[in-house]
């Protein structure tokens, strides 16, 4: 029996699975595992709206076992502690795993770049639960500046700096745009919509590097008129408990930071033999094997691959690179040549929030309702399973009806002003 495991259960390894379940379905004598730290898999470009209560958490997760249905391959719910490449094993948390192949989609992590106070102080973004904290955490910061008599110090409550104007960044800030002006203004009597600040800081001069100019100028001008400060060319040397620091200079006060600036590769990642990218990927070859080692595959945000080195992190890269190198594995226990990897890009979505988006996909560049709609359709049609597909739209439905729910149903884990920090 040959055993082939797939670390993560996102985007790259999820579909890695799919794809050697269809090449090996007829085929016995082979299994395959799919381990993960999480019993579910994320979609996250919808995460900006679950901070802005615009959808509920657990409509944009799907467990594994209900994605897996009937097919064959095997989970494990279990912690990856270390890679061995010599002697073909993983260690979990639960034990040793020996394999004949192995796909490693572990994913990224942030990366602060050794600012200081940027770790302690800011508010991560990459998950369901940061999106669920951060959520809360907005929730929290209003309910207590709602009853704040000092101008000023409601002023820097409501003051939300979003570091990082990448696509994560933008659709985060739009998503609280729509959230604090047009719920939190209305019903908190004592916040008035010109104490809510949102600022984004960005260090190159344009945001949405990746989006065509044209459009990435659109989009600031826009969220410029719909009251987001965007602050270009702003690096941050620094993060305070209340504020933060920008080219070594200037510093803005606000309570909450939300820092969407930077990833690196999964720690595993790094430690894997060969040589890596700036950001810790690591680099393997076009067909997606790591060097000297060709039973082993790596794909998404812990690869570059050599064909494809500026390919960017996002989902299409991961589910085609997934793909690939299932297919590869397939190719090699059948001794047929290997596929390499081409990055073809599929263009590019962003949401503005409620009605607008920008869109350039294939030569059409569009921007506004009809951009939003089209936004809306691919996601659902992206979303996995027909429930969270129902589950989703009508959120979105219900959401053009009824104002968002704004309940704050678990204690907040991080408020000074509630007497609660990170370890109670
Ligand atoms: C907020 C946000 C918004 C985004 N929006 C978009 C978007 O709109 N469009 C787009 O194309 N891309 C978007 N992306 C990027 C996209 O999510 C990634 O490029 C994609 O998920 C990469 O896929 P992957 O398979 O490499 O990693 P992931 O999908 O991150 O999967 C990694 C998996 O590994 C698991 N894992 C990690 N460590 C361990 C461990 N030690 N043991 C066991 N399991 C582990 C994780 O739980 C996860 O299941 C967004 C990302 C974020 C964070």
């Amino acid at each position: 029996m040959k055993r082939i495991v797939v670390l993560g259960a996102g985007f790259g390894g999820l579909e890695a699975t799919l794809e050697l379940e269809r090449a090996f379905r007829h085929q016995p004598g082979i299994e395959i595992l799919l381990v993960s730290e999480q019993n579910y898999f994320l979609f996250t470009p919808l995460l900006p709206q679950i901070a802005s209560s615009y959808i509920n958490p657990r409509h944009i997760v799907q467990p594994v076992r209900d994605i897996r249905g009937r097919r064959r391959f095997d989970f494990r719910r279990d912690d990856v502690r270390a890679i061995d490449p010599a002697g073909r094993r993983v260690a979990l948390a639960s034990g040793a795993l020996e394999y004949d192949h192995l796909v490693v989609a572990l994913g990224s992590r942030t990366d602060y770049f050794g600012i200081p106070g940027a770790r302690e102080h800011t508010w991560d973004f990459k998950s369901l639960e940061d999106a669920v904290v951060l959520r809360e955490r907005i929730l929290d910061i209003c309910e207590h500046a709602d009853h704040v008599a000092d101008p000023a110090v409601r002023r820097q409550m409501l003051t939300f700096v979003v570091v990082g104007g990448g696509y994560t960044g933008v659709e985060l800030v739009s998503e609280m745009r729509d959230f604090m002006f047009h719920y939190v203004a209305e019903r908190y009597r004592g916040i008035p919509r010109a104490d809510i600040r949102l600022v984004v800081l960005e260090a190159a001069p344009e945001i949405l590097r990746g989006v065509h100019p044209k459009l990435a100028q659109h989009a600031a001008k826009r969220l410029r008129v719909e009251g987001i400060e965007i602050r270009l060319g702003a690096k941050v040397t620094r993060c305070f408990p209340d504020g933060i620091e920008i080219n070594g200079s200037e510093i803005i006060s606000a309570e909450t930071l939300i820092w969407t600036a930077g990833v690196r590769a999964h720690p595993l990642v790094e430690a894997l033999p060969g040589p890596h990218d700036r950001i810790g990927r690591v680099l393997v070859n076009e067909r997606l094997q790591l060097e000297g080692h060709p039973e082993i595959f790596v794909v998404g945000d812990s690869a570059a691959a050599s064909s494809a080195k500026d390919a960017p992190r996002v989902a299409p890269v991961a589910i085609a690179q997934g793909k690939l190198a299932a297919r590869n594995i397939a190719h090699r226990e059948r001794g047929e040549p290997l596929e390499g990897y081409q990055y073809i890009s599929q263009g590019a979505l962003v949401s503005l929030g409620m009605n607008y988006a920008v869109v350039d996909v294939a030569g059409l560049k569009l921007s506004g309702y009809f951009a939003w709609l089209f936004w809306n359709a691919v996601h659902l049609y992206k979303l996995v399973g027909l429930k969270k597909q129902l589950q989703v739209a009508m959120d979105w439905s219900l959401a053009a009806i009824f104002p968002r729910d704004a309940s704050i149903v678990r204690r907040p884990r991080r408020c000074k002003l509630c007497g609660t920090d990170e370890a109670s």
